[in-house]
């Protein structure tokens, strides 16, 4: 009310000549939330009322985590040919499969092989190319910085504690695929179970290490565990005296954001673990994981008021990834819709160097193209550093931040003083994305250490060893 009457005074005010041409109503996308019952249209669900489909719990229920289950929940909508496809993916994909309703009903299954979400979540065979000759299983390295299973301690202050194995949805770029969501044909997973005893042995290492100050909660993730056990989590972090700030990494909000909305206890069990660090002058906060603006609802924006609301700070990370986000349009759209949610862009991270995803990897010049595109479009804290997280365990680095990039051959080189002084580390771009000369030299083995003596030759570091042979 208050509001209206101080605008009614400018009424009379006479505007200033604009110095900028009329916005097209097509740049102000980002603010419109999509409000119909989107999931109707979907044979498994046509007979789902609202209230159902809010439900956190049917969402749990009925999630996708198999093609038997993806054939009775689209009916005619998928074609025999395309269902054949999946199942050829399966085959090779080291990630199993999981859908929550939500993400299977925002999925456009007339253009399943172009729709972002079908690519992020469900593999088809058809168009997987072959993995780059330099690829690893476990390629951060984090089992090797680990002390004790599922907690990595690579950075100084700071350490990833990962207190399960499971995720509400599976992401087949996931680069812990050495671990999450249950073996597949071709890899048998190293377990995360969600235990007590594991966790105590993960939280005594950290209440043994002084330095550390800062815990990223991830997973897995926390969606899965009940209220009682993210309680639990917190306020033993909170317990010790030198951590000063938690973030939970959750992918929940992309792919089920109702249990923001419905499971009260879940909720409640996060404002009172953010309170009570907020008492004690330490922030927990959340770190979500969307990827584009078409997994962003009018659900998700309810949701994320409920956080805000709540003072729950929350952050973003993106993976850059081909044919989902991998254009400043769609980038710049993600960017300003997150932050109309008063939800903070962070990263965006270089996709992983994952096994049976090449498809889906981008160039690193790809990355600092979108970034240069994208900076500039909004505020400045709601603008995402552009990440590469180094192979062989190097940690996160600005991607513009290379010694050396040959964009023929798509090898960069980088170093990561902070964290290994004495260390060189290589990233490489998909072979398909390269020049034909670089492809040319891809397919003759004899070339490819040649190709990375000279990188590392161009950098000028010559004789430093390489954190993966
Ligand atoms: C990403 C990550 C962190 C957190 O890094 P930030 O750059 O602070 O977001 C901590 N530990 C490990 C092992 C990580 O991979
Ligand atoms: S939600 Fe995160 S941990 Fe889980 S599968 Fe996706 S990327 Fe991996």
């Amino acid at each position: 009310m208050q509001d209206h009457h101080l605008l009614a005074e400018l009424m009379d005010v006479e505007v200033p000549a604009a110095l900028k041409p009329v916005v097209d109503p097509k740049e102000y996308a980002h603010r419109k939330f999509r409000d119909d019952e989107f999931w109707r249209h979907i044979p498994g669900y046509a007979d789902v009322d609202r209230a159902t489909f809010l439900d956190w719990k049917f969402q749990n229920k009925q999630s996708v985590t198999s093609v038997d289950k993806l054939v009775t929940t689209l009916g005619s909508l998928a074609s025999p040919a395309f269902i054949d496809d999946v199942r050829a993916g399966i085959a090779r994909a080291p990630m199993n499969v999981r859908l929550s309703p939500y993400t299977v009903a925002l999925i456009d299954w007339a253009n399943p092989y172009q729709d972002p979400l079908r690519l992020q979540f469900l593999p088809v065979g058809s168009t997987q190319l072959p993995d780059h000759p330099r690829l690893t299983l476990d390629s951060l390295h984090e089992q090797a910085d680990a002390p004790t299973p599922g907690l990595t301690h690579r950075y100084y202050d700071k350490a990833l504690f990962l207190p399960l194995d499971v995720c509400p949805v599976y992401c087949r770029f996931c680069t812990r695929s050495y671990a999450i969501g249950g073996d597949t044909d071709t890899v048998h997973k190293a377990r995360l179970k969600p235990e007590t005893k594991r966790w105590h042995t993960d939280i005594a290492y950290i209440a043994s290490r002084p330095e550390i100050e800062d815990i990223v909660v991830s997973g897995g993730d926390l969606y899965m565990l009940p209220a009682q056990h993210v309680s639990t989590i917190g306020h033993l972090l909170l317990a010790i005296p030198h951590i000063r700030r938690i973030r939970i990494a959750t992918k929940g909000p992309a792919v089920s954001p109702m249990k923001i909305l419905t499971d009260d206890a879940w909720v409640a069990a996060l404002f009172e673990i953010a309170n009570a660090g907020r008492a004690m002058g330490k922030e927990v906060c959340l770190h979500t994981h969307f990827n584009t603006p078409q997994e962003i609802t009018e659900i998700t924006r309810q949701a994320m008021e409920v956080l805000f609301k709540g003072g729950v700070t929350v952050r973003n990370q993106t993976v850059l990834i081909r044919g989902v986000n991998d254009s400043v349009a769609t980038m710049t759209e993600l960017v300003r819709r997150l932050s109309y949610m008063n939800v903070r862009p962070y990263y965006v991270y270089q996709h992983d160097m994952v096994s049976a995803v090449e498809e889906l990897r981008t160039t690193v010049q790809t990355n600092a193209t979108i970034e240069r595109g994208v900076r500039g479009s909004t505020a400045g804290f709601n603008t995402p550093l552009a990440i590469v997280d180094l192979p062989g365990g190097g940690g996160k680095r600005d991607v513009h931040s290379f010694e050396h990039y040959n964009r023929t051959t798509g090898i960069s080189v980088y170093r990561s003083p902070a964290v290994h002084a004495d260390l060189v580390y290589l990233y490489f771009d998909p072979i398909d994305l390269l020049p034909p000369e670089g492809q040319e030299r891809w397919s003759r083995p004899a070339e490819h250490q040649k190709m990375v003596d000279e990188a590392i030759a161009a950098a000028g570091l010559t004789g430093m060893p390489l954190a993966v042979a």
